[in-house]
């Protein structure tokens, strides 16, 4: 029997130890280039070429060059795309899904925790003025300074004064985390995510908002925690902006394209909303003409590292994709799948027929 192939679309085993794993369950591994992770143009064809035949695709983020539905049809084999990131907006996971293709992730802890640190630490950042007092004290002679006062976050029982909302749009890993971390601090949480029960809110003491513009317009915080879909594309908009309060400030670390970002640096410039953090771009790695760069205090951004601690890295994701593929070519589902819907149908063409 010929051995399995798998095409490693973008390399990021520094150990070589998942390339052994698979090497030492007897596959046969076609490499990406190196750099195809970063942001060098699109591959395509040349990946296309380069999956032909194989039966398992795997790798990291590659947002220039996405897992297409041509690349995915160079193989009538074809049983899993296994990204090691728990982002799939780069692979078409509807025509994977329609092809009975499994697409696995890797959320780990490190990533969506990390994510979760980092959008409050961006949060608090803005709300406190954390970057204007240390500014201030470093380039001039001044001390205290009324315009560096911050916000109070959460509620006062001895005066009465309310604290503020945050907003949370998707509650699921990051956001319910977001929630958790925040509800010691005594602010109001609202939320909106029309997938998820009851029960997870009250579980979080997250108030479920009646529909989004009901959280815009309450909201002094929103941060962004859903996946991009069709659906999601853009959700906040021209329209959307207008809905929030003029004081309240925006966070992103979910993804670029969530964003209408022509309609943000609209309403950044001209005070519709009070601030932004901002960790994802529509396009990355921002120009450097980007508007974002020559924004003042009010904006805050960071080159989507916000998940990006020492000691974090890929390890786990890396490990779970190699798992979900040698699973794969045993017949067999790995718990990491992504288009869960693809499941029973991906059974009846490949369950329980190993070929490794
Ligand atoms: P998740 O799948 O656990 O949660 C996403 C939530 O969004 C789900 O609860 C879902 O029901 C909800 N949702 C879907 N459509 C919605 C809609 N129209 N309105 C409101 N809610 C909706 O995902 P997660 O692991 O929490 O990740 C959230 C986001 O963070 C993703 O976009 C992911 O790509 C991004 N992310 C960013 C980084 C980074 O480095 N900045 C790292 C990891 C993940």
């Amino acid at each position: 029997m010929a051995k399995p192939k798998v095409f490693v679309f973008a390399p990021a085993d520094p150990t070589g130890n998942a390339h052994k794993m698979l090497e030492d369950a007897g596959c046969e591994l076609i490499l990406g280039k190196a750099n195809w992770d970063t942001p060098q143009g699109n591959n395509e064809d040349e990946m296309a070429k380069m999956a032909t035949g194989c039966d398992a695709l795997m790798g990291t983020s590659i947002r220039s060059s996405p897992i297409t539905q041509k690349i995915l049809q160079a193989s009538k084999n074809l049983r899993i795309v296994a990204k090691f990131t728990i982002g799939v907006d780069d692979v078409d996971v509807d025509a994977a899904t329609e092809m009975g293709i499994l697409v696995t992730h890797g959320p780990t802890e490190s990533n969506w925790g990390g994510v979760a640190e980092g959008t409050i630490t961006n949060m608090l950042t803005l709300l406190k003025k954390t970057r204007e007092r240390d500014r201030y004290l470093k380039t001039t002679s001044g001390w205290r300074d009324m315009k560096l006062q911050g916000t109070f976050v959460g509620h006062r029982e001895e005066d009465g004064y309310p604290g503020i909302t945050l907003g949370i749009i998707g509650l699921g890993r990051i956001g319910s985390r977001v929630a958790k971390l925040m509800r010691p601090w005594g602010m109001k949480m609202i939320g909106y995510d029309p997938y998820v029960p009851d029960s997870k809110f009250q579980q979080f003491g997250v108030e479920r908002a009646k529909d989004l513009s009901t959280l815009l317009k309450q909201s002094d915080v929103v941060t962004l925690h859903v996946v991009l879909t069709k659906e999601t594309r853009h959700i906040i908009n021209a329209e959307t902006l207008a809905m929030m309060k003029k004081t309240a400030i925006l966070v992103n670390t979910s993804r670029g394209y969530c964003v209408d970002e022509k309609a943000l640096i609209d309403a950044l410039q001209n005070n519709k909303i009070a601030g932004a953090a901002l960790d994802v771009f529509e396009n990355e790695p921002i120009a450097a003409d980007s508007p974002f760069r020559k924004m003042d205090d009010r904006v805050l951004i960071s080159p989507h590292m916000v998940s990006s601690n020492y000691g974090s890295g890929l390890k786990t994701g890396l490990l779970w994709g190699t798992q979900s593929v040698i699973a794969a070519l045993k017949g067999e589902v790995s718990p990491y799948v992504y288009n869960t819907e693809v499941i029973d149908q991906w059974k009846s063409r490949f369950g329980g027929k190993s070929i490794l």
